[in-house]
């Protein structure tokens, strides 16, 4: 499925409270199995990331501003997917 958009994630910035995890409608968020640098697994984009349709629902309700949402102009089948650099 060619993904309408996608999130950058400021990993050390996340909690890992999973309220983006709960809420992502399209189901395309989990935790990583590494810690950020304030000692909490950050979310990642899962390998579904494809199917993000950068709806934002993610960044509303994150309550520590972790994600960038980015839409595309067309569907793209190969999102420039990262998170930021520790
Ligand atoms: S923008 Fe929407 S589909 Fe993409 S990760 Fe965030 S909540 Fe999920
Ligand atoms: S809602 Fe924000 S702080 Fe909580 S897991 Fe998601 S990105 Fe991390």
């Amino acid at each position: 499925m060619a993904a309408k958009g996608t999130v950058v994630i400021d990993r050390n910035r996340c909690k890992g409270c999973e309220l983006c995890v709960y809420h992502c409608p399209q189901h395309v968020l989990k935790l990583d199995e590494t810690y950020n640098t304030r000692g909490y697994r950050p979310v990642i984009l899962d390998e579904r990331s494809g199917q993000c349709t950068g709806c934002a629902v993610c960044a509303v309700v994150c309550p520590d501003v972790v994600f960038t949402v980015y839409r595309f102009p067309q569907p793209v089948r190969t999102p420039a997917v990262r998170a930021v650099a520790n």
